[in-house]
């Protein structure tokens, strides 16, 4: 009979936080679509780069047995002068030294002279580990790192961890000229079961000749939210889509047993619901209306199936996107 009582006991508790994930998840959604239809935009005014290049140093792929990979993402960006780096990777291990950090002496790359920091959003994944995602703080490594007094660009509050000192952050939340042709779209939300809700930015090159180059961290926004963005903000045609749009279709970079953990946070809608493979098709249409020349998408937040799509649909405009493989433009 006790067994009985905790059978139930533990039935009711389970459909008690089900029913409150599920309040949080309609009033969440409501509050996303009130935002976004409140969300006033004007064209923005700037100039362009002559050249960009990416330099992915974590994701989950590569080529090159001497880098370590993580479902995580960094990204190195150079456009003409300015040098940016995008996101902390997430060092899942907490290892000093971090995947970030071991990849760019593989690299050859320095990280003590970034113009600034820009975190696309305060995921672990992006911001160097789950600790930090509870503080809401960000680590290069789980060891001292020295960084200048440069500007961190965040949608949401996040300051530096004592590994690293030294950055000071600025949440923002509207478009923004970070410098001449690097613009920041402007904060997007979308409210995740599990996760709840999240802002993320996404960043806008506009190169010479070509157009905008968009470079996105998880794309929890939805690329369609983001396409819809970028066209309000240029008139210029969008020429390439690089970075994470979190399609963790059939099979995902995070599971736990038979439980594919990116599809179950990763979404707006219930857990049997998920992101799905018509969601995959949509997102291709989507793309397919801007006709970029350029299309890479992360591995670390979507799946071989979804890449395989993309890879089908977009030919030979699809490119891999691997850890120590520069993407030149
Ligand atoms: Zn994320
Ligand atoms: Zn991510």
């Amino acid at each position: 009979m006790p067994f009985l009582y905790a059978i139930v006991a533990l039935t009711g508790i389970i459909c008690l936080i089900f029913f409150l994930k599920w309040i949080q998840l309609t009033t969440g959604n409501k509050r996303v679509e009130k935002e976004l239809q409140g969300f006033q935009i004007e064209k923005i005014s700037t100039g362009s780069v002559k050249s960009l290049s990416i330099l992915p140093l974590v994701d989950f792929y590569t080529d090159d047995p001497a880098l370590k990979t993580e479902p995580g993402v960094s990204y190195l960006i150079q456009a003409d002068d300015t040098k940016i780096l995008m996101d902390v990777g997430f060092n899942k291990k907490k290892e000093h030294p971090s995947p970030l950090l071991h990849n760019s002496n593989q690299l050859g790359v320095s990280l003590k002279d970034p113009d600034f920091i820009f975190f696309s959003h305060r995921h672990l994944d992006h911001i160097g580990g789950m600790q930090e995602q509870k503080n809401k703080c960000f680590s290069i490594s789980q060891g001292p790192v020295e960084l200048p007094e440069i500007a961190v660009y965040s949608p949401v509050e996040i300051s530096p961890s004592p590994w690293n000192p030294g950055p000071k952050v600025q949440v923002v939340n509207q478009p923004k000229i970070l410098a001449d042709g690097i613009v920041s779209i402007g904060s997007i939300p979308r409210n995740l079961f599990v996760l709840g809700y999240t802002l993320e930015n996404s960043l806008a090159i506009k190169v010479k000749n070509k157009g905008i180059v968009l470079i996105i961290g998880c794309g929890h926004q939805t690329i369609e939210r983001i396409v819809e963005r970028t066209q309000a903000l240029f008139d210029d045609p969008i020429y390439g889509i690089i970075g994470g749009l979190h399609y963790p279709v059939r099979n995902g970079r995070m599971m736990l047993g038979p439980i594919n953990i990116q599809n179950l946070v990763g979404s707006h809608k219930l857990p049997w619901k998920g992101i799905r493979e018509d969601d995959v098709s949509l997102a291709i249409a989507a793309i397919r209306r801007v006709n970029p020349e350029f299309v890479a998408l992360s591995p670390h937040d979507s799946s071989d199936w979804s890449i395989e799509q993309f890879r089908k649909a977009f030919q030979d405009r699809y490119h891999d996107l691997k850890v120590g493989e520069k993407i030149v433009f």
